[in-house]
């Protein structure tokens, strides 16, 4: 039985919450796509823990974590982020990297810096850990395969092979130092010393472990929007984030994917450039800010500020289809509480003509937001863990947000917390 875990909007929908709380009963956690650009937050009896490459599972000693073949495997971050954990007490994780996935160098991180400074006042808003540079390059079938660090000549080849290239960029784009072969073979090796413990033929091992009834979590990252496909292109990242990639990214038939909870926020946020309807400016949007998530809206990996706005139901609409979800999870909800009325965006106008269906990116440029103003509820709803004991209005803000965007909300979080969570049959 396979479950994904996924996200609705821009990320930061709260994923790693709804991770962390359901991975108590799987076996085992894949992270199936992205790299340590985005961060997951976590709240547990050990702590508050900002993760970037670890699976959310690592908190539970009953679970496997894996690292799928579709990750940006950023080697030095992996270690780090064990290392990070073990020390604050918790119980060494249990943890398998694919021998398929493929590794960011550390050119990687310098030329999406350098293609950010080239790009000055046009850049994408990079986090630079060299996520974009890294796909492209295993597309390019450039990159450097885990199962590779294990053959000595072919690194000490493909070293000198890969470094001719870049050196050609390096040179004459850039203007930046050029990448040593011997240099780059000894990060190799480095990564080899530290991966070695953990790799695994994933897909195989996944084989067998639904043969044997085990429920396995799939885990994304970031958001529908952010979608390389069916995102706000080119403002994206550069690995599938919905779940129907679940199975390439972790080698499993796509058909066992059988539940997508798809994460929505009760308001919104972003990182990065783009078109963002909803979003919200000035002392409005600062009060929303700080009072945000587990600490404030400000960015797990980079700590700069989110963009926010208010709910939008034409993209969770349509991030929720694009998902497949079979559940919505619904989360930071109790945030909401102060606020004596709250908008929702119920549409788009774009060229003077309302819409509720998502646009491609050259006309949500255009989109200006219609919003629906519904009274707010005014009290604390941390602690409620019954769906009829919320206050009438936030029942209300929940199901005409279910209503507007056509999928089931199953799950309420009201908190950063593990239990902080009220279920609900559809
Ligand atoms: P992810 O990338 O989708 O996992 O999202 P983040 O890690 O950015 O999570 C959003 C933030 O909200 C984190 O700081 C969480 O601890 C916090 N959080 C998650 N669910 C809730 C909730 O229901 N209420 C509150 N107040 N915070 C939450």
């Amino acid at each position: 039985m396979v479950k994904a875990v996924v996200g609705a909007n821009w990320g930061d929908e709260g994923k790693g919450k709804i991770t962390d709380m359901l991975g108590k009963e799987a076996d085992i956690i894949v992270r199936f796509q992205g790299g340590a650009n985005a961060g997951h937050t976590i709240v547990n009896n050990y702590g508050k823990f900002a993760l970037h490459t670890l699976p959310s599972g690592v908190f539970y000693d009953h679970t496997t974590s894996i690292i799928g073949n579709g990750v940006a495997l950023d080697v030095p971050v992996l270690f780090k982020e064990i290392q990070s954990i073990v020390e604050r007490g918790v119980p060494s994780p249990k943890i398998l990297v694919s021998d398929r996935a493929q590794m960011v160098m550390s050119y990687h991180k310098n030329f999406d810096a350098y293609e950010e400074e080239r790009l000055g006042g046009k850049a994408f808003g990079s986090t630079k850990s060299g996520i974009a540079p890294f796909y492209s390059d295993k597309y390019a079938k450039i990159g450097f395969q885990v199962s590779e660090l294990f053959d000595d000549g072919l690194l000490r080849e493909k070293a000198v092979r890969v470094a001719e290239q870049k050196n050609v960029l390096l040179e004459h784009l850039y203007h930046k130092p050029l990448i040593d072969p011997e240099e780059l073979y000894q990060e190799l090796i480095g990564y080899r010393e530290m991966v070695s413990p953990y790799v695994c033929d994933v897909s195989l091992y996944l084989h067998n472990a639904l043969k044997e009834g085990k429920h396995i979590l799939l885990e994304g990252q970031l958001g529908s929007l952010k979608d390389p496909d069916h995102g706000i292109y080119p403002m994206v990242t550069s690995s599938s984030t919905l779940a129907a990639y679940g199975a390439i990214g972790a080698g499993i038939p796509p058909y066992e994917i059988k539940q997508i909870i798809t994460v929505c926020k009760a308001y919104s946020s972003a990182v990065g450039s783009g078109a963002f309807v909803s979003e919200i400016f000035g002392d409005e949007a600062e009060e929303l800010r700080k009072r945000g998530g587990d600490g404030g809206e400000y960015g797990a990996t980079t700590g700069r500020p989110r963009r926010v706005g208010w709910f939008d139901c034409v993209a969770s609409k349509y991030g929720c289809r694009m998902q497949g979800a079979t559940d919505v999870a619904f989360t930071v909800l109790d945030v909401l509480g102060y606020l004596d009325e709250i908008p929702v965006c119920v549409g788009y106008e774009i060229d003077g003509e309302v819409t509720t269906e998502f646009p491609v990116t050259r006309l949500l440029e255009k989109a200006k937001p219609v919003f629906k103003v519904l009274p707010g509820w005014k009290t604390e709803i941390r602690g409620i863990r019954e769906y009829e004991k919320l206050p009438e209005n936030c029942r209300r803000y929940i199901e005409f947000i279910e209503e507007q965007i056509g999928y089931p909300v199953t799950m309420i979080s009201n908190g950063p917390g593990r239990d902080e969570i009220i279920y609900r049959s559809r």
